[in-house]
């Protein structure tokens, strides 16, 4: 339990049961929906916490710089332009449940001295001439110019301190990141107790030893840059190191976000998240084929209605011929009428089969 303390309040560690996010809460404010998948209530963790990879504090984190206004403005855009949209897919109903949500990830400072060696390369421009023949003015040459990169091998060493290395504290990482877009680390400000206030906190699932990992390769490509640029050169390749690393030191830093959801036809919510610096959002915008079909069922009524009618002048026109006109007219309406209905259908199918996009 000592590892819980340190959040300047007191906390409880709360699990999704349909999820498996878990996240810091302060004592007293359950309970509460997942603000991940929406689909459960979280329950209090009270045992095996020792086997959870990470439970303190945060060092950082980045602000709430979309206000609520803006994340209001986007949800709008959001539920704009469905057809035939779920009906509680609707601005009202999606900024009602806006929950503010901090993800973690971790920053990696550290020293590395290796020797290296990698083909760097310089632009070099080449003009060559090319012949074309044209009806009206004959053969013509044209100067051509193009630029070619000149390849040279590079060895050498570097000692060096790298900061904010950035490492996945998530599992989910990824997936976060080509949803709401990377963040800009400029502004981060020191973690508050207050955080807890306004927003859930998630919890990582991976501790240092895991992250370090996916951080390698951003030092590696870090010192790579630095090598092009101390060769002054425009290009590099086959970049290899034997690094030697020390005096690594993490922090742990939040990154905000807004979640909501709207409810699907089958009732499944459908979870919608908003970038908490940027506004970007990410979630599924589906039409209703509930919908859709119940308006291709009116139309379908509609076209019955006419071609009942038509047919009740075509036994009329019997009698009185000029009906026979209206009768034919009737009919020929009532199937147009009928052959419409597919286009509500067909509307939302199409939109349906469009990929999730980010707004
Ligand atoms: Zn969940």
């Amino acid at each position: 339990m000592s590892e819980l303390t340190g959040w300047g309040t007191e906390v409880v560690i709360a699990v999704c049961p349909q999820c498996d996010w878990r996240y810091i809460v302060p004592e007293g404010k359950m309970p509460l929906r997942c603000p991940h998948c929406f689909a459960a209530d979280l329950e209090p963790v009270t045992e095996g916490m020792e086997q959870l990879p990470y439970l303190r504090p945060p060092e950082l984190a980045a602000p709430f710089t979309a206000t609520k206004t803006v994340a209001d403005e986007r949800i709008e855009k959001f539920a704009d332009g469905i057809p035939f949209a779920p009906r509680d897919l609707n601005p009202e109903a999606l900024r009602s449940r806006v929950q503010p949500l901090y993800l973690p990830m971790w920053l990696v400072d550290g020293d590395v001295a290796a020797t290296w060696e990698a083909e760097v390369g310089f632009n070099y421009n080449v003009v060559s001439h090319q012949e074309r023949y044209s009806d009206g003015s004959g053969w013509a040459t044209r100067e051509v110019e193009e630029t070619r990169i000149r390849w040279e091998p590079r060895v050498g060493q570097l000692e060096r301190h790298y900061d904010n290395i950035v490492a996945p504290a998530l599992e989910q990482h990824a997936a976060m990141e080509q949803a709401l877009g990377v963040y800009a680390l400029d502004n981060t400000q020191p973690y508050a107790a207050d955080i807890l206030e306004r927003a859930l906190v998630r919890l990582p699932d991976r501790a240092p030893e895991a992250a370090w990992a996916d951080a390698v390769p951003a030092f590696q490509a870090a010192a790579g840059e630095e090598c092009r640029q101390a060769a002054g050169a425009d290009h590099i390749r086959q970049f290899r190191w034997s690094p030697t690393y020390t005096g690594q030191h993490w922090t742990l830093l939040l990154l905000p976000l807004y979640a909501t959801y709207y409810l699907d036809d089958e009732g499944q919510p459908r979870p919608v998240l908003i970038n908490g610096q940027s506004g970007r959002v990410y979630g599924v915008r589906r039409a209703s084929m509930k919908r859709a079909q119940h308006t291709a069922m009116i139309i379908l009524v509609v076209a019955a209605v006419l071609f009942f009618l038509s047919l009740v002048a075509g036994v009329a026109g019997l009698a009185v011929p000029p009906l026979i006109v209206i009768a034919g007219i009737g009919g020929m309406l009532a199937l147009c009428v009928g052959l419409g209905a597919i286009i509500p259908i067909v509307r939302a199918w199409q939109f349906n089969r469009k990929p999730v996009e980010t707004l």
